[in-house]
């Protein structure tokens, strides 16, 4: 006999990419982790917080780094609403739109979360397939019995590929409930869809510190929308769910914009070098607007590729898409990181 919910024992669960021990020698290029350390006013803005103590709780809004990151993206503070991680807003949305029984909808392939995100709420999930250039059709928009919400990450993972801001806004308002633009990726994208919010009550933007900050181990994410919005998902939210430390250090790091522009353009162009060299060694990729690229390959079987990256060290994320194909995901790196990963790829396809 179990003790769960039917739907939670009929689920898997969602399984994270690969997190190696800690000290262990592997190169991490499979989870899309930032692979430089943060800014130091993070580091420094940590030492204050821990410095004045820890005894009290923390504020439950986090308004000093929302006023600081409303005025970064230029919109008022009371449009943004932090998380425990991006993965926490989104899983706040979920709760807060979706219903037993309702209908949830995303793209395909895209990220696996979702789903699960569906799952746990005991409502059913509509996958709507990217065509080959990894535009989404009508059906995207379709109304459907119990449709509540709908996910599109922008950029899109598995593939790095964006649906321009003018499309998103086109979708958002053929939707018949609010779609969440996850944006986990958009700092190394050329544009970004936080104006659509102030144009369609629908459209509610999902971003992260984890990857272009380079506070994965942090946890901290916020999302943007109309104020009528934020007061909903304000009543389903944990009272506490940032704490002191990741309020003091998200602020310093959306402070410090000029490491942000920085990182960025160093992950830009280290990206372009991995994309053009992964292609002369005969893969398949789409332009990435990601800190990532999405490798294909013609003739190739891509597990024993991965394989043999992971005996030497490097670990890459092998992704094989039901009824889809199958990719590697490469996170880029550093220079040398990515010097390796090319040097162990262009073996393995000599094999
Ligand atoms: C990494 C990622 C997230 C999660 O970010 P966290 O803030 O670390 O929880 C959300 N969405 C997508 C598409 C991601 O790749």
């Amino acid at each position: 006999m179990s003790y769960f919910r039917p739907e939670i024992d009929a689920m898997r669960g969602y399984v994270p990419g690969e997190q190696p021990r800690e000290g262990s020698k592997v190169v991490k290029m499979n989870t899309n982790e930032n692979p430089y350390p943060c800014s130091p006013a993070v580091v420094r803005a940590v030492q204050t917080v821990l410095e004045r103590g820890l005894q009290r709780y923390p504020d439950p809004m986090a308004t000093a780094f929302r006023l600081r990151a409303g005025e970064v993206l230029g919109v008022p503070a009371d449009w943004i609403l932090c998380g425990n991680g991006s993965d926490e807003i989104l899983t706040m949305l979920t709760r807060a739109f979706v219903a037993e029984g309702d209908l949830l909808r995303l793209p395909y392939p895209s990220y696996i979360l979702y789903k699960t995100l569906a799952e746990i709420q005991g409502a059913r999930s509509e996958e709507i397939r990217f065509d080959a250039q990894w535009r989404l059709g009508d059906d995207f928009t379709a109304p459907a019995p119990g449709l509540k919400l709908a996910f599109l990450p922008n950029p899109n993972s598995p593939s790095g590929t964006m649906i321009p801001p003018a499309e998103v806004l086109e979708l958002a308002k053929r939707m018949p409930c609010p779609l969440v633009v996850d944006e986990a990726y958009v700092d190394f994208a050329d544009d970004n869809c936080i104006r659509l919010v102030k144009e369609c009550d629908k459209v509610i933007v999902s971003r992260t510190l984890s990857k272009s900050y380079a506070l994965a181990g942090l946890r901290f994410g916020f999302c943007v929308a109309q104020p009528h919005i934020i007061e909903g998902l304000r009543k389903i939210k944990d009272s506490y769910n940032c704490d002191a430390l990741s309020i003091g250090a998200s602020t310093a790091a959306i402070d410090d914009q000029a490491w942000l522009r920085e990182n960025v353009a160093q992950i830009r162009v280290s990206r372009a070098r991995l994309a053009a060299a992964a292609r002369s060694l005969g893969f398949d990729l789409v332009d990435s607007q990601a800190n990532f690229v999405w490798c294909t390959h013609p003739s190739k079987q891509l597990q024993p590729i991965y394989e043999h990256l992971k005996r030497n060290g490097i670990l890459v994320r092998y992704m094989p898409y039901a009824g889809w194909g199958e990719g590697l995901r490469i996170s880029v790196g550093t220079d040398e990181q990515i010097d390796v990963c090319l040097a162990l790829l262009a073996e393995a396809l000599r094999k």
